[in-house]
């Protein structure tokens, strides 16, 4: 499971498996507003496939 959060506010939007997202999720931050795109592949994490979670978060900070 990874954790989606709102890239403006870091706000926890929801929780999946990597592979649930099957096609391109909008979904509104219900803290801050921000609308935040989200597409089945992260190409940074997928790519370096070593340390994919630390790349996550490095990505969303
Ligand atoms: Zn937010």
């Amino acid at each position: 499971m990874r954790d989606i959060r709102c890239g403006k506010c870091s706000a926890l939007l929801f929780r999946a498996e990597h592979d649930a997202i099957s096609n391109v999720i909008e979904i509104k931050c219900r803290r801050c507003g921000t609308l935040n795109h989200l597409r089945p592949i992260e190409p940074a994490s997928d790519r370096q496939e070593r340390q994919p979670d630390r790349v996550l978060h490095e990505i969303q900070r």
